[in-house]
């Protein structure tokens, strides 16, 4: 089976509680220390079995890790490892899981092999949003329910505001447009991307 690695609490003796992201389902397996040859971290794509225990949860065995091709870009894995671990707080009480979910996270890879950080894995957020039915294209403001015209500024979830309800970040009208209704992000400023990478990292 193969997962990504979205969550790792340690607990006894160095053990590990991991929790993978599979076609399926989130899947909570326990690694034992003594299996040093498998590599584990945050983000990581990784193929493996399972072996039931008499614990509640599934010895995690034969882990091999799949690797990306920008896996020793410290950037694009710094950014990558932000993101993914917002899939644990976001899916963890799902009891199935769409495989939407698993086969963004392979899309992203390959496209993060080309693109910038920050802009693929916004992209790759608006198309979440918008699976999830999440994408505000009627503007209604969240804070006073009126419409937005213009000022618009967004925040957690990419919900939209007026930018005087919040006193958030202006964007120009049109280019929360594109974003939202062509998933097109060319308009945007590398410090406008930034603010809202900012505003991803809240959660998703
Ligand atoms: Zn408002």
């Amino acid at each position: 089976m193969q997962g990504y690695i979205i969550d790792i609490k340690p607990v006894k003796d160095d053990d590990l509680i991991v929790t993978l992201l599979t076609e399926h389902e989130l899947i909570k397996a326990y690694r034992f220390y003594g299996a040093r040859h498998s590599n584990i971290n945050i983000g990581y794509k990784i193929d493996f079995e399972l072996e039931t225990t008499k614990a509640n949860i599934p010895r995690l065995k034969d882990v091999i890790q799949i690797p990306f091709k920008w896996i020793l870009d410290n950037e694009k894995m710094y950014c990558w490892q932000r993101y993914i671990k917002l899939f644990y707080p976001h899916l963890k009480e799902l009891e199935g899981l769409d495989p939407f979910y698993f086969y963004c996270l392979d899309n992203l890879i390959f496209i993060l092999e080309k693109q910038n950080a920050l802009r693929a894995i916004i992209h790759s957020y608006i198309s979440l949003l918008e699976f999830e039915g999440r994408i505000h294209t009627d503007y209604e403001c969240l804070l006073c329910e009126s419409e937005i015209k213009e000022n618009i500024s967004l925040v957690r979830g990419f919900l939209p505001v007026h930018a005087k309800c919040t006193y958030g970040k202006v964007f120009e009208m049109k280019k929360i447009k594109s974003l939202f209704e062509e998933k097109d992000l060319i308009n945007l400023n590398n410090q406008e991307i930034e603010y809202l990478w900012d505003i991803l990292l809240q959660g998703l």
